[in-house]
């Protein structure tokens, strides 16, 4: 059905000539979302041509790497575009044309047990996904940590290249890569000392894949709340596996501000409190 066409009430226009109609046509419908359309295309086509393109064996040699071969699968799956079945049959397919032993693939078969069990783990907690699993191991009390995400995390102007260009890149296309994730709740959990629910709200308010379960207990693990030690990262982690992108550009990184720039043991001391018995 045509954006112009006379619809059924309750029911969305699907045919666009353009992507401009399409974004003019969400604006009209849609006008408290603020910003463009993300590049990320929906829609069953992109998703089979993305599908076709994944390579398990670079995948777990470069995972950990922003300019890795990640798959970017996550908003089709998310929306049942794709099928974790479908996903897996084609790690088995590229198994058996490259000839790689089982292990090659080993990596990504992990990543989609991991969404796999979140959901399980969901359907069983319910709304407990949103409540701390088991206490912080953060040396802080639930009630030291802020509400609200602070406005300059928000406008992207923390002044560290690293989180602000997370922050737009979060708000323009809708999708991080998961290391990014890990440091950027890391930073509003441990650094900003924001409650891990301020940050698991505005995630899913952006995110293409936004998903209750695998984005809350995420956040759980990087807070402690569902992991045996809070998530911590430092500069040399961070400029390692984004091949020094942000660094390069960031002023705090150059004139000895850079918050991230200690050891892990530096860092636990600055940022934990101590060990509730
Ligand atoms: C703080 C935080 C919030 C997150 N929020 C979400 C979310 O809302 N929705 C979401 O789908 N994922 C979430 N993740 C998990 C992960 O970051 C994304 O699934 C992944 O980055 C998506 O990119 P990809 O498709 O290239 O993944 P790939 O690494 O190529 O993996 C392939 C597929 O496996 C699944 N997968 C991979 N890693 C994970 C993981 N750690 N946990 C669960 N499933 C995984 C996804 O379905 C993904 O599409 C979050 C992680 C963190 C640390």
């Amino acid at each position: 059905m045509r954006s112009g066409d006379s619809l059924p009430p309750g029911d969305l226009p699907r045919q666009f000539a353009s992507r401009t109609e399409l974004q003019a046509t969400l604006r009209q419908l849609f006008p408290e979302a603020a910003g463009d359309l993300s590049p990320i295309r929906g829609g069953r086509q992109a998703a089979a041509a993305a599908l076709a393109a994944i390579d398990p064996g670079a995948y777990g040699r470069s995972r950990n790497h922003l300019d890795g071969a990640v798959t970017r699968l996550s908003p089709w799956i998310r929306h049942g575009v794709l099928s974790l079945v479908e996903v897996r049959e084609e790690v088995f397919a590229w198994l058996e044309r490259s000839g790689q032993p089982p292990q090659a693939a080993a990596k990504l078969i992990n990543e989609l047990g991991w969404r796999d069990y979140w959901q399980r783990l969901w359907r069983q907690l319910g709304d407990g996904i949103w409540r701390d699993r088991e206490p912080l191991k953060t040396g802080h009390a639930p009630e030291h940590y802020a509400n609200a995400l602070p406005a300059d995390l928000l406008e992207a102007r923390t002044g560290l290249a690293c989180m602000d260009g997370f922050v737009q890149e979060l708000h323009t296309t809708g999708w991080l890569h998961n290391h990014a994730r890990m440091w950027l709740a890391s930073y509003v959990v441990h650094w900003r000392r924001v409650r891990w629910q301020a940050g698991a709200r505005w995630f899913l308010q952006h995110l293409l894949d936004g998903d209750p379960a695998s984005n809350n207990l995420s956040w759980q693990w990087v807070a402690s709340s569902f992991s045996s030690k809070p998530y911590l990262f430092n500069r040399d982690n961070l400029e390692r596996f984004s091949s020094g992108r942000y660094c390069r550009v960031c002023r705090a990184a150059t004139d000895g501000t850079c918050p991230f720039d200690a050891s892990y043991e530096q860092l636990q001391a600055a940022l934990l409190g101590a060990p509730s018995c």
